[in-house]
């Protein structure tokens, strides 16, 4: 790993988001800020009018985009999401997971509520990429499901990570969340670096045949906490 300098404009904000995540007792860890915010702008959409912005990560190469809804503050419990990247289903309609239905879902609950922020984390096919993830496919098609497909490509089922996530809601503003997720890594991810979990909300999602087989993966494999029939 290369350690990157820091500028130092960038200390000041290390201070800041030490002091700021000290306040918030024993429980919190992240001492040194490790993203850091770097453009922002409106983004009219479908569903209404958002905030777009850009961090990127000071510990690797990695890019993050946040849609923010409404004025994020410490006193009022937000609803939030972390979405992983899914191209396949948030672009191009894949009805083999349900990632674009959960996406379009958080933004519609966001909403109706009129404040709240999804974390958009660029780790596509859960941090193996866009081609490996193609790869994954194809052994599907030939019957292995979602965990054994990444295992014989020789990555682990999982190589996602949530902590700069979490860090980034911090930033915004936000200390209280209610959590639109299934995965209880992302929730744990939330808790450690010291944001208060006040509920998980479940995105109503229409079921669909062809994803039923992958959310049951999910939840027996992963220990995600869908239901499933
Ligand atoms: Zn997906």
């Amino acid at each position: 790993m290369t350690l990157k300098l820091i500028h130092p404009s960038k200390r000041r904000s290390e201070h800041v988001a030490a002091a700021t995540v000290e306040r918030l007792g024993s429980k919190a860890v992240a001492h040194v800020a490790t993203v850091e915010r770097v453009a922002d702008a409106r983004l009219p959409t479908e569903t209404g009018e958002w905030r777009i912005i850009g961090f990127h990560s000071l510990s690797s190469a990695e890019e993050f985009v946040v849609l923010v809804k409404g004025e994020p503050r410490a006193n009022r419990a937000s609803l939030v999401r972390i979405h992983s990247q899914c191209l396949t289903g948030d672009v191009f309609g894949s009805i083999k997971c349900d990632c674009g239905r959960q996406l379009d879902a958080a933004m519609k609950l966001i909403e109706q509520e009129g404040h709240g922020a999804i974390v958009y984390q660029q780790q596509e096919g859960r941090g193996i990429g866009i081609i490996n993830k193609i790869r994954a496919y194809a052994l599907q098609d030939e019957g292995a499901d979602t965990i054994e497909a990444n295992e014989r490509l020789g990555f682990e089922a999982d190589m996602r990570r949530y902590d700069q996530c979490a860090e980034i809601l911090l930033d915004l503003g936000l200390r209280a969340v209610r959590v639109m997720s299934d995965n209880p890594a992302k929730i744990r991810a939330l808790r450690q670096a010291g944001l208060q979990v006040v509920e998980r909300v479940r995105l109503e999602i229409e079921p669909h045949d062809l994803f039923a087989g992958y959310l049951k993966t999910k939840k027996e494999k992963m220990g995600h906490l869908v239901s499933v029939a």
